[in-house]
């Protein structure tokens, strides 16, 4: 193997990759004026609906303006040596490897941020301002921003710091130390995500007492289910789309709804869109999820171990020196059809267990407060509501509104 093949594998990747994505927005694209099957009729008005098709138009060509873009970059970068540039910096700034890996990875994920701050201010304050989901500041924007760097830096940094420090003291065996240190960190954060990383981005409260919180309390009793945390977070700060979510499990799980949800949904229907998530957490999804996600991590890393020491993998992104950080950009470019055949059965297996929670729901509950809510929330944020079964099987984690509801009618 040498570095000028693996400098080739890495642009086909990235070419096929593109053009893979590309034909499957195409497709889906091609079903945009497909007519709207008939258990969906009700779902838009005239005026809604088309304002969805325009919606639906616009995000399209934007992403394919995105897409070129991202593409154009990373092979300019590779081509015309911007890692080994970046490389040279963190060379001169520090003699020490992790301060090199950290400044080097640090340049470049800064860097490609900003390079990509007038696309998500563009998506944000003009596509879905134009669509009237938009409720961001300028100032929100801003200091979402900032936070997001900060956390990228401790919690990257930090990441990337220990492994590069196992590596050396281990060798190739840095893999499973590695493994271990992450598995532990995903289950710390999955515990007290709510607790420690939402509050830096929103308010949370506990839904007040009241008629819905009676109607949640007694569903959950009547399901045996022990739910004393029942959040309600202000999602309104950024956009009117409507959401809830499951975090945590044991004593930590909690529920959180958005306080778009509240707003949107009549009372029957939030217990509903709820009897869902506890179905996932009954049907032991939280726990599949967290368990694949840490087997895919050991899967990635023992890949890593194998190619790392190889001084090609850093050439072939164009690098004078060969070093772990380099390797690692490589590498995170060959492991990426691998990623995207387990995405792909990770969206499998997320598209079986929505039909589960949804049956949970139906059974524990009722299918006619779900139909209800799943058409409202699928026509407050404009969905697609005809995908093209490719991108469905490629991108979609939930089953397109209309499986859903011939589910639940069945
Ligand atoms: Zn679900």
């Amino acid at each position: 193997m040498d570095s000028t093949f693996v400098f080739y594998c890495i642009l086909i990747i990235l070419v096929a990759e593109f053009l893979l994505a590309t034909a499957l927005n195409f497709l889906n694209a091609q079903k945009f004026k497909d007519p709207v099957p008939k258990d969906l009729e009700d779902v838009y008005n005239i005026k809604e609906y088309e304002k969805s098709q325009a919606y639906k138009l616009t995000n399209y060509r934007f992403g394919i303006l995105t897409s070129t873009f991202s593409l154009a970059l990373i092979l300019g970068f590779i081509v015309f040596g911007g890692f080994n540039w970046v490389d040279q910096i963190a060379q001169n700034s520090t003699d020490h490897p992790i301060g090199q890996a950290l400044l080097f990875f640090g340049i470049i994920l800064l860097g490609s941020d900003i390079i990509n701050i007038p696309f998500t201010y563009y998506q944000t304050f003009v596509i879905e301002e134009k669509f009237g989901f938009n409720k961001t500041t300028h100032k929100t924007f801003i200091l979402d921003k900032i936070k997001q760097w900060a956390l990228t830096l401790i919690v990257g940094g930090g990441i990337l710091a220990l492994i590069i420090w196992f590596f050396q003291t281990a060798g190739t065996n840095f893999w499973w130390y590695t493994w271990i240190a992450i598995a532990f960190f995903t289950l710390i954060v999955n515990l007290f995500y709510s607790k420690l990383i939402v509050p830096l981005f929103n308010k949370q409260e506990p839904l007040e007492a009241g008629s819905l919180k009676e109607k949640i309390e007694h569903y959950a009793a009547n399901v045996g289910f022990d739910l004393k945390h029942i959040f309600v977070i202000n999602g309104s700060k950024r956009s009117t789309k409507a959401n809830a979510y499951f975090s945590g499990f044991g004593k930590e799980k909690r529920v959180t709804l958005y306080d778009t949800l509240i707003n949107d949904l009549e009372e029957e229907e939030i217990v509903a869109v709820l009897a869902h998530e506890v179905g996932h957490y009954k049907r032991k999804h939280i726990i599949f999820n967290l368990a694949s996600s840490i087997l895919l991590t050991g899967l990635m890393l023992f890949l890593l171990s194998l190619f790392i020491n190889n001084p090609e993998i850093s050439l072939a992104i164009g690098v004078d020196r060969p070093s772990f950080h380099a390797a690692l950009i490589g590498f995170g470019i060959l492991y990426s059809p691998v990623s995207e055949l387990t995405g792909l059965l990770m969206n499998y297996f997320s598209r079986k267990f929505e039909y589960q929670a949804d049956d949970y729901a139906k059974n524990t509950y009722a299918a006619t407060p779900l139909v209800t809510s799943l058409k409202k929330l699928s026509k407050n944020s404009l969905s697609n509501l005809t995908p093209h079964p490719a991108y469905v099987f490629m991108h979609y984690s939930h089953p397109p509104l209309i499986d859903r509801i011939r589910n639940l009618k069945a």
